[in-house]
């Protein structure tokens, strides 16, 4: 591919800046904020792919779905959660890229692809889930739903019983070649919502979605490295990364080798878990596999961060 591709995971402040603004039209305001700064960077001669998250608005489709089925409805898989969720998030994305390109004159055609992750049925995370997804149950709730679904259930802290599913690293992207096509012929393209819609490749072939979680840095780190992108943008709530984060030490990194990301990871105090050591990782294996360069910043920061000014760098 002759053109710069970049994959950017947009994290959930692209969406959900805080509890009072969850609505969808303040979700349209926040999209429409990110876009105008990744459109900026489509005039900078930027291909993009851009990914998202979905953990807010899968939980809140999924706890739609259990007050329905209060009411008689037919309950919802967590696979179809996740394909409703990269569709309502992906078309707030379109709208926003498509009214934020037309602004700046760009004849730039978007499109979103609903896109499958296939995971391993014998990943360890399987054997033990640990997200917790859906509302808290009573005791007697949660030990009914195990025998009746087959739903891992956990007591959360005193505060009642969940359901806890697995999340296993991503391992194919299903529409890959879809995806490269856009790309391809200059389309701006949304993807990889929530790390994907985990499925499992059958016996016989057959994809069938699961039960389950992905991360979807990890989501995106995967397309970034099929693809062969130029760069992996991970855009999340900070403008660059700490090490000794939320200490007296704490020390906001410019810029960091593969190596030394690495070392930084090992040490296991630097990056929360859950929060930016997923990110960490991320762009560890995206370097680790021929990538050359990794940038974590916030929406606002994209243009600052790509002209070097801010941002943190990683590269290989
Ligand atoms: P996203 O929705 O973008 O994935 P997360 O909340 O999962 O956002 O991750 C971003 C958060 O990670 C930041 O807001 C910050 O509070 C936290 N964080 C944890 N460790 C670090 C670190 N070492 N440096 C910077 N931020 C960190
Ligand atoms: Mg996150």
């Amino acid at each position: 591919m002759t053109k710069k591709v970049a994959v950017i995971a947009i994290g959930g402040n692209s969406l959900i800046k805080d509890k009072d603004h969850q609505s969808c039209a303040d979700q349209y305001i926040a999209a429409d904020e990110t876009s105008k700064h990744i459109v900026n960077m489509i005039e900078a001669g930027w291909e993009v792919v851009v990914g998202h998250g979905n953990g807010p608005q899968v939980g809140f489709i999924l706890q739609k779905a259990e007050l329905g089925e209060k009411e008689g409805l037919a309950m919802a898989s967590l696979d179809v959660c996740g394909a409703q969720s990269q569709g309502q998030i992906g078309y707030m994305l379109a709208q926003t890229m498509h009214n934020q390109l037309r602004k700046k004159g760009i004849d730039k055609p978007v499109a979103c692809v609903l896109e499958q992750t296939i995971v391993d049925p014998n990943d360890p995370a399987f054997k033990n889930p640990t997200k917790p997804i859906g509302g808290f149950m009573s005791e007697s709730e949660a030990k009914a739903k195990a025998a009746s679904e087959g739903w891992t259930v956990v007591e959360d802290a005193g505060r009642g019983w969940r359901r806890v599913v697995a999340s296993p690293i991503p391992k194919e992207i299903v529409e890959l070649d879809a995806i490269q096509a856009l790309i391809e012929a200059g389309i701006v393209t949304i993807s990889i919502g929530g790390g994907g819609i985990p499925v499992i490749r059958k016996e016989n072939g057959d994809l069938e979605g699961v039960a389950a979680v992905i991360d979807k840095d990890f989501g995106n780190s995967l397309l970034a490295r099929e693809i062969k992108a130029d760069l992996l943008l991970i855009s999340t709530a900070v403008e660059k990364v700490a090490i000794n984060f939320g200490t007296p030490d704490e020390k906001w990194i410019d810029k960091m080798t593969l190596a030394e990301a690495k070392a930084y990871m090992e040490e296991g105090k630097h990056f929360k878990s859950g929060s930016m050591a997923p990110k960490i990782q991320a762009c560890i294996w995206f370097l680790e596999a021929g990538g050359k360069q990794a940038l974590i910043t916030n929406p606002e920061n994209i243009g600052r961060a790509l002209r070097g000014e801010t941002g943190t760098l990683i590269t290989a």
